[in-house]
């Protein structure tokens, strides 16, 4: 049995002193607290709902440079993120993997007096870029991406081989560009891989997600369990406020008359179940400026189709959602570059919505605030507090390093451990060649007495980590969603901090991403969740009903709509793995 939620909370409630508090749990409050914690410092992070939950499971799912930043002249965000996206690559292979991208165009000559005026400052109005200007970009994006770039430099199609590669595209493009960028399957799994990483190499450290950051009374910190209630108070020496967009309401809670950081934008996306359009797409990411002139994305993703994405500024982070505008906005930019695919609303199997914690900039261009990062102390509060501004999900590891240097230099302690080439999670020893993978498959299967199609869905799921799967005394699948089995959802609910349904089936899973989810899966995942909890059968109900007003609320998806996702679902609806009712694998003692 792993340790349980109440352990932690047990370990919180005996330490008066931490030496680092770190607020926010999302993928740069994660990246720092994991660089912290490597060092060997007392560091202790907190996030008021779930791990994750927040900007970070709301990506568009690019691990980029990021192309349209060079327009902006953000030459050294460019180049940074690309050798993040290199390092990714190579340290998390279980979820990053190439994405080769295509970019529409339906002209050669416009977009240079735009960028010509972006790149010295001025912010027009976003409108299409023609070839020249994306081969200008492209040729400089090969070149950022240095000499150890791992993916194939950028080509260029004409008219009649657009046509004939792309037949579904608008016959207004008359030419496209092909460059390779990456992307993350299960970017969620990504940061709780890291904290799980932590709580092995640094038994020290502690991470507790529900718990927020209440108040800051001189300098002993207030943190409230939001699940129980209760109130648990910490000396630290230095806090880190890696809220995101919540950074100013964070201040707010930690000093009078803070400065105001962010100024955030809201993004929406859409899941969309389309065979048509996973055809037109094939393996490419379409990468497109809309009659607006704003950049939106395209590709498969589990089967469906991720589209994207809206950039509106907010005032606050709190409740943001996908709104019908939004939805009819992005909808209506899909059919302007695929008019011959018959899309619709009643397509949509999922939406979710996040807010970017952009620097706050006096621009009237919201495409044109930088993407880039900053890390600013405040001096005003009872303790010193280190403010995480900005950054993208691709820099990560680069924004929680440079974060812990400087948090490092405030307490007097040298760095030991470098993070550049450290695999994370069920990247560590992934199968690096395609004859080193099958061979992996065979021994797993052979050694779990699986095949090896679930063997290869466990790879794809959790990367090597799969290996470390406790069966029950006899696995079976989860009737209602064959993909799964009880002893893979029991290992997770058991492993991996998940406190309430919502973690489990949004954030460990891509069950509801996926739209796999029914409300007869609802009420088989939960009793499982239950079992390994000891959730009363009250408990499990408030779980559920939670959880259903969640899905309607933040992602357009009704108990109407996932009733009708019940049993008598044709079995080509849902993706069924090879062999969906094998065992699990078997027990194995890892080092
Ligand atoms: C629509 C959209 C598309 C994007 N696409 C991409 C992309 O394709 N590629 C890319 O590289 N980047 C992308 N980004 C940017 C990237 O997702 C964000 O920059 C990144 O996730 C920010 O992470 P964070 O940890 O700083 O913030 P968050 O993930 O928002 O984490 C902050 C956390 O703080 C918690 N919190 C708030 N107040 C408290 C408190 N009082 N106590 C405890 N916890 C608290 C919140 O619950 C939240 O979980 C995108 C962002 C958006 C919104």
């Amino acid at each position: 049995m792993s340790t349980t939620r109440n352990e932690r909370l047990g370990r919180l409630r005996d330490r008066r002193r931490v030496t680092t508090l770190v607020v926010g749990g999302g993928i740069n409050g994660i990246s720092t607290y994991r660089e912290l914690a490597l060092q060997g410092v007392d560091v202790l992070l907190v996030e008021r709902a779930d791990f994750m939950s927040g900007a970070s499971s709301a990506p568009s799912r690019m691990i980029h440079g990021g192309l349209r930043y060079l327009e902006n002249g953000e030459f050294g965000l460019v180049r940074e993120s690309l050798r993040e996206r290199n390092r990714l690559l190579r340290n998390a292979p279980h979820y990053i993997s190439p994405l080769p991208t295509l970019i529409p165009m339906s002209g050669h000559l416009s977009g240079i007096g735009a960028a010509i005026s972006r790149f010295f400052g001025g912010t027009p109005k976003p409108g299409a870029r023609g070839s020249l200007i994306v081969k200008l970009g492209l040729t400089l994006y090969d070149f950022y991406s240095g000499r150890g770039n791992p993916l194939p430099r950028n080509s260029f199609y004409g008219r009649a081989e657009t046509r004939k590669r792309w037949p579904a595209l608008s016959p207004e493009i008359s030419c496209a560009a092909l460059y390779h960028d990456a992307r993350i399957s299960y970017a969620e799994r990504l940061g709780i891989e890291m904290i799980l990483d932590v709580e092995r190499d640094a038994p020290q450290a502690l991470a507790l997600n529900h718990v927020e950051m209440a108040g800051l009374d001189g300098a002993v910190a207030t943190l409230r369990d939001k699940l129980t209630g209760e109130t648990l108070c910490v000396r630290p020496d230095v806090i880190v406020n890696a809220t995101g967009a919540w950074i100013d309401l964070t201040n707010m809670l930690l000093a009078e008359d803070a400065p105001k950081f962010i100024g955030g934008t809201k993004g929406s996306h859409l899941v969309l179940r389309s065979p048509a359009l996973v055809e037109a797409l094939g393996d490419k990411m379409v990468y497109f400026a809309n009659r607006d002139g704003r950049v939106c994305i395209l590709f498969e993703h589990f089967g469906n189709v991720l589209a994207g994405s809206t950039d509106i500024s907010v005032d606050t982070p709190e409740g943001v959602r996908c709104e019908d505008d939004e939805t009819s906005y992005i909808l209506q930019s899909v059919r302007e570059v695929f008019p011959a695919v018959a899309i619709g609303e009643e397509d949509i199997l999922f939406r979710f919505s996040g807010v970017r914690p952009l620097p706050r900039a006096e621009t009237g261009v919201n495409a044109a605030i930088s993407r880039d990062h900053s890390c600013e102390w405040l001096d005003r509060a009872g303790v010193p507090v280190l403010n995480l501004i900005g950054g993208k999900w691709t820099t990560f590891r680069a924004f929680g390093a440079e974060a812990a240097d400087m948090v490092l230099d405030k307490i007097g302690i040298a760095r030991g451990v470098g993070t550049e080439s450290m695999a994370i999670g069920g990247g560590a020893d992934y199968p690096a060649s395609d004859q080193a993978k099958t061979q992996w498959l065979k021994s797993e299967a052979e050694f779990g007495a699986i095949s090896e199609g679930r063997a290869a869905q466990l790879l794809q799921r959790y990367g090597t980590r799969a290996q470390q799967f406790v069966p029950g005394a006899a696995d079976s699948p989860v009737t209602s969603l064959p993909s799964y089995s009880r002893a893979e959802i029991e290992w997770i609910v058991d492993n991996e901090h998940v406190a309430t349904l919502g973690d489990l089936i949004l954030r460990r899973t891509a069950i509801a991403f996926s739209g796999e989810l029914s409300l007869a899966a609802l009420e088989e995942l939960s009793a499982i969740a239950a079992g390994v909890l000891g959730w009363s059968a009250d408990e499990r109900r408030r779980q559920i009903d939670d959880l259903v007003t969640q899905l309607a609320t933040n992602h357009g998806l009704d108990a109407d709509a996932l009733a009708a996702r019940n049993p008598d679902r044709k079995e080509a609806d849902v993706p069924v793995p090879e062999s969906p009712h094998e065992p699990p694998v078997r027990k194995r003692q890892m080092s």
